[in-house]
């Protein structure tokens, strides 16, 4: 059995592309042309020169020593932190306008939650000279003045989806009415693991550069490429995605995806899909989904605003559902001490998503010997705030 989508877009049962017909030309363009475009020699070349000279790559693999030491296994940590704009997300972002300049596209527009994605979008929209829109609901626009801030610097319009809950499903509704009104100029740049076939596996493509790396890199600093178990936190599951890409058919490898529980899994303020989701469908993808008896999506919680989603990608729920992968769910209190442990034992302050995956060490137990890859997708800063209220700093 392989982990990685068929041509269909299907993992195992999850996956696939449940779309409105008025959407169906733009994903179809995008499902007929993305492996042959990936593929050519002149679309490589410029990507990894990009992600090389303007993102910062490779980025290290750390051996952290102080935090082996403690919990006495060897750890690792591949720093996505130190990518511009401080994590993972500009990965996909770099490799998604590249691929609409070959489809010959001339607009972007993107949905943002907590504005991550918002930003990574509107950097390489900048970067390329090309107009681009990000909705975002407007109670996020006022929860994250920072990141809109930013994206309005990069030049960067950001329009307000005023419907529903006024978060990021109805900023990702809003997107798609436009893509739909805009099917020959514009290409959505999906920020996750997430949405219609071919999304996931193009966005975990361009991620699966993260395992690439960490293959030689751990050839270097161990004489294997392979780990005894990677981590990652799982929000859609991109960077977590990224991380497992080059391992996922290597049953030696563990894969461990750690979810935000927010207050606890059965408080009704939670994040952890894999324990609370059912099948259902959300952004054309049918996966697993936190929704209510009948069907209605449930709104998330998690303290991390970039885990706050109510689904997961169809990866990751295969990943769930084989057993292949081993989830854990992280409350917002064992996630923030996790956060702060790590930043007194190595001089780095995590983002808050990725202090989740730094959680797990009462609920898994490694081997001394046991060689354990964390991926760190993002720093902190852009949590202090939250980190200075938790703490009282
Ligand atoms: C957005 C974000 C995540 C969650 O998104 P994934 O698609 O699950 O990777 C995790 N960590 C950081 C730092 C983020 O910005």
């Amino acid at each position: 059995m392989s982990y990685h989508a068929n041509e269909k877009g299907y993992y195992g049962e999850f996956g696939g592309a449940f779309i409105p017909e008025m959407l169906y030309p733009n994903c179809e363009e995008l499902r007929q042309n993305y492996l042959r475009i990936m593929a050519e020699p002149s679309f490589k070349e410029e990507f990894h020169q990009l992600l090389k000279d303007y993102v910062g790559r490779p980025t290290p693999l750390y051996f952290a020593e102080r935090l082996s030491e403690k919990y006495q296994t060897k750890i690792y940590l591949k720093r996505e932190d130190l990518c511009h704009t401080g994590a993972h997300k500009v990965n996909n972002t770099i490799g998604q306008i590249l691929m609409a300049k070959k489809l010959g596209k001339n607009r972007i527009i993107a949905e943002t939650g907590a504005g991550q994605h918002g930003v990574a979008t509107a950097t390489v929209c900048a970067l390329m000279g090309i107009e681009c829109v990000v909705y975002m609901g407007e109670i996020d626009i006022a929860r994250q003045a920072p990141n809109v801030a930013r994206m309005k610097m990069l030049g960067a319009e950001v329009r307000a989806a005023k419907s529903g809950s006024r978060t990021l499903k109805d900023a990702t509704n809003e997107a798609i009415r436009d893509w739909i009104n805009n099917p020959v100029d514009t290409h959505y740049i999906i920020g996750s693991v997430v949405g219609p076939h071919p999304y996931p596996d193009m966005v975990a493509r361009f991620q699966s550069v993260i395992s690439e790396e960490i293959k030689w890199q751990l050839k270097e600093k161990e004489g294997r490429e392979n780990p005894d178990y990677v981590v990652a936190c799982v929000g859609g599951g991109s960077n977590a995605a990224g991380a497992y890409f080059h391992y996922l058919d290597e049953p030696k490898v563990g894969i461990i995806a750690v979810e935000a529980a927010g207050k606890g899994i059965d408080t009704g303020e939670s994040a952890a899909t894999s324990a609370l989701g059912k099948v259902g469908i959300i952004h054309g993808s049918k996966t697993l989904l936190m929704q209510t008896p009948d069907g209605q999506i449930t709104e998330p919680y998690s303290i991390s605003a970039g885990l706050d989603y109510p689904g997961v990608g169809p990866m990751h729920a295969h990943l769930f559902r084989s057993g292949r992968g081993e989830f854990i769910s992280i409350t917002d209190d064992e996630a923030m001490t996790a956060g702060l442990e790590v930043s007194q034992l190595e001089g780095i302050i995590p983002a808050i998503e990725t202090s989740h995956a730094f959680a797990i060490f009462d609920y898994k137990k490694f081997k001394k010997e046991d060689v354990v890859v964390f991926n760190l997708s993002g720093r902190g800063d852009k949590d202090l705030q939250t980190y200075i209220d938790y703490f009282k700093l």
